[in-house]
């Protein structure tokens, strides 16, 4: 097998600071040549205490180094580019980022929540996997990916779908099972088969809701856990035998963030130890590859390194992504990232193509072989049976001939099984029935009966020769109808594709009249703007909250929710892409309507053309001219237009495939934004509760204490005035008591919501929980009425 024997690649890319930029802390040399350097140059006031060395500048070399300003674009084509090659070639591939949480792994390797021009490696892949499977005809290809998460050494199928409604503790663990051959196989594991690239993404965003899901305050997910996206992708050349496997892993690794630990009498120790400690064994096992004549390295010490271990000095194009936010206060945690990395690059990998046989093909193709040979073995040497043919076989032969000259199916064929005596029977039956199409099938067939033995074999010879050559011509002529046949089918098909295509984002807009949208076929396009706008109808939240809440979601809590919603930052990113969204719909709508307009006027031109050619065809019957015979100039401005129409069908057609593309991608981005606000929301809304139980524990009892939530007075106060004051933003973490106090006598929401007057009986609920909720509310608002006046 081919090999390519190649060091592990290592890039860095420093995050942008923001305002607050630190100049002078780093310079970058990028030399197109040679490796690229990083300068850390630590400042004076830090030299002393922070970092334990004197030194005042770090130099490290990189492959290439990304600065703040670089964009994804620039990242994907230089870093995973040439990795997604390599893979479709059929070897292994490992892309990680490794950094200080915070730092830009996430960012980098998934991409961005917001811009679509944020969008990582992740999904810039899958586009580029899936546009170059499709370009290549020879192969047939299959892809399927998985999502791994490590978390405290247990890992977890991130795209099981009983995440949903399950605790990560009661999720089944993903286990490391090893095979003879020291192959490491994953229990637990799903492979999702994805067909294109909408639905691979619709997989890493459905990982990445149920990675969110599942973090708590407590387990910190998101920067404690590992995060394996594998593309999985064998290929076959058709007849082949030959299966090329390989798996892409992109990898979004735990922040690599240290203590440093604290030796007698308070003096720094030069190794500060990882918080995280499968990164520690992740350092371990690359300490030992960078040291020469090591033969044991330690990959069973931890899940992640055992996952990992084809990517890391085995059969692997591996590429790592340093992830640096370099200010004062990481000037540590930087040089640490870069000290890792330098270890990193030393380590060296050896990819190997990987096939193999599949034995079941091989079985199916050596027994054609041995079928062909057979019959050519037969044919060649003319071999005869000496016993005739028994009265049964002739009999079976004659139904087999009758219902082959039946069969309308220009495919069916006359298959006999390889016995010359059989194949020449069928010749001269054949024969027969030519040379006697008049007398009636049943009659010919018994006088055949009879009259076989009588027949002249000369004669017959010659008939062969006839019946072959008339067969010859019958098979071409069935070649061609079914070629045509199929073009006509495909043509169909085409006119659906385009149709389905090109108007899929527009149709799930507003039925665009000019559209059949019986025609879409695909139920996977299964967004829909109403869906998108429909924030509050959300199936995930009911999910969520009664997960959390045991089932029982109370008036109070649905109310907060709603002024959460409305009051958290993300729903100006939720409004934005909102926007944007609608826009693009808009577009999307347009072009597709355009689109129609120009299909239209292409079958006009048409319609004129072929009029064109029957005027002519009149003309040169009545009246025939020299001038009739010679090119049309009319005909030929029409094509010459036919021709500008379709060049902008075409281009029209690609911006609304690249519009598709990106609705799509937002809408993923606008429902993973709207769980994170379930979820945040959930988070406060227990944590609130909790302050509260322990604060005044009698709430939940008594029902005459009529006691205050702060919170909801907030949110009544800021129920009452978010209707006006559209500026007026709290933060549900901050204690806003006296802020935010402006209710005015003129608010109108407050006089839609009466309050109960205070001598109604109240129904309760008996879930002392839900009903302290309602007391509040409604104290809450009494209390306002009061304030008011
Ligand atoms: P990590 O995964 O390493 O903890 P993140 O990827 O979550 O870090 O990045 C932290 C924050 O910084 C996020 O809000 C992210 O959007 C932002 N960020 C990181 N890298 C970049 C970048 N190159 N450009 C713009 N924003 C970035
Ligand atoms: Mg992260």
């Amino acid at each position: 097998a081919t090999m390519v024997k190649e060091t592990i690649r290592v890039y860095a890319r420093v995050k942008p600071l923001g305002r607050r930029q630190q100049a002078g802390i780093y310079s970058v040399d990028n030399d197109e040549k040679s490796l690229s350097s990083l300068e850390i140059i630590v400042p004076r006031d830090l030299a002393d205490g922070f970092v334990n060395n004197k030194r005042e500048s770090y130099k490290f070399k990189f492959q290439k180094i990304f600065d703040q300003e670089a964009k994804q674009d620039v990242v994907f084509d230089s870093v995973a580019k040439p990795v997604a090659e390599c893979v479709l070639a059929g070897y292994n591939g490992t892309i990680f980022a490794y950094g200080q949480t915070g730092s830009g792994k996430t960012f980098t390797i998934t991409g961005g929540a917001e811009r679509y021009s944020d969008r990582g490696i992740i999904p810039r892949t899958l586009s580029y996997i899936f546009d170059q499977l499709q370009k290549d005809s020879s192969k047939v290809y299959t892809t399927h990916v998985s999502y791994l998460e490590i978390y405290n050494e247990c890992g977890y199928d991130l795209l099981d779908s009983r995440h949903e409604a399950s605790r990560l503790e009661d999720m089944p663990k993903v286990t490391i099972m090893e095979d003879p051959d020291q192959n490491i196989h994953l229990k637990n594991l799903s492979l999702q088969q994805a067909t294109n690239e909408e639905e691979a993404l619709n997989l890493l965003f459905l990982g990445d809701t149920n990675r969110m899901i599942a973090e708590t305050p407590m387990n910190q997910a998101s920067t404690r856990s590992h995060c394996i996206f594998t593309i999985h992708i064998s290929s076959k050349e058709p007849g082949s035998a030959t299966i090329r496997h390989s798996k892409l892993h992109l990898v979004d690794l735990a922040g690599s963030e240290r203590v440093a630990k604290t030796g007698v009498g308070g003096h720094l120790l030069t190794e500060a130890k990882y918080i995280n400690l499968s990164l520690h064994y992740l350092e371990q096992v690359i300490i030992a590859l960078a040291e020469k004549n090591r033969s044991h390295i330690p990959y069973r010490n931890s899940m992640m390194t055992s996952v990992l271990r084809d990517s890391l000095g085995g059969n692997c194009m591996t590429t790592m992504i340093a992830t640096l936010s370099i200010d004062k206060r990481n000037i540590d945690e930087s040089i640490s990232t870069c000290r890792f990395a330098q270890r990193v690059a030393l380590i060296k990998n050896e990819a190997v193509l990987n096939e193999e046989i599949d034995p079941r093909l091989m079985i199916v193709q050596l027994k054609k072989e041995i079928q062909e040979l057979k019959d050519e073995l037969a044919l060649v040497t003319g071999k005869q049976r000496t016993s005739e043919l028994s009265q049964e076989e002739l009999l079976q032969l004659d139904e087999l001939i009758e219902a082959f000259l039946e069969d309308n199916d220009p495919d069916s064929i006359l298959d006999v099984g390889v016995d010359m005596r059989k194949i020449k029977y069928c010749f001269v039956h054949l024969k027969q029935l030519m040379n006697h199409s008049k007398i009636s099938d049943k009659k010919l067939l018994s006088q055949h009966n009879s009259n076989k033995k009588d027949s002249n074999k000369e004669a017959g010879e010659e008939e062969l020769k006839k019946l072959k050559e008339l067969l010859q011509q019958r098979d071409n002529e069935i070649n061609i109808l079914v070629n045509m046949l199929k073009k006509e089918e495909k043509k169909a098909q085409d006119a659906v594709f385009h149709l389905n295509d090109a108007f899929a984002g527009s149709t799930v807009l507003e039925q665009s009249p000019s559209v059949n949208l019986e025609e879409r076929k695909s139920p996977s396009s299964s967004f829909s703007l109403k869906e998108a706008n429909d924030f509050s109808s959300s199936v995930h939240r009911l999910t969520f909250l009664s997960r959390e809440t045991g089932g029982k979601m109370s008036l109070g809590c649905q109310e907060a929710f709603e002024v959460f919603k409305r009051d958290h930052a993300d729903s100006i990113t939720i409004d934005d892409n909102n926007q944007l969204l609608k826009q693009r719909f808009a577009e999307a709508k347009c072009l597709g309507e355009k689109l129609n307009e120009v299909r239209n006027k292409i079958n006009h031109l048409k319609g004129k053309i072929t009029q064109r050619h029957i005027q002519r065809a009149a003309l040169a019957v009545s009246s025939p001219s020299e001038e009739l015979n010679t090119l049309d100039p009319v005909e030929e401005k029409l094509r010459t237009q036919i021709e500008e129409e379709k060049k902008s069908y075409k281009t029209m057609f690609n911006r609304l495939k690249e519009l598709k593309l990106e609705i799509e991608h937002l809408q993923l981005l606008m429902e993973k934004v709207k769980v994170k606000l379930q979820k945040d929301f959930e988070v406060w809304w227990s944590e609130e509760a909790i302050n509260l139980q322990q604060e005044k524990p009698e709430m939940i009892s008594s029902t005459n204490t009529m006691t205050v939530y702060p919170q909801f007075i907030k949110s009544v106060q800021h129920l009452s005035t978010n209707s006006f004051s559209e500026t007026t933003r709290v933060n549900p973490n901050e204690d806003s008591a006296g802020k935010n106090n402006s209710i005015t006598s003129s608010n109108p929401s407050l006089k839609a919501r009466t309050p109960p007057s205070s001598s109604t009986s109240i129904p309760l609920t008996g879930d002392s929980q839900a009903d302290a909720d309602i007391l509040a509310f409604i104290k809450a608002r009494q209390n306002i009425l009061q304030k008011k006046g």
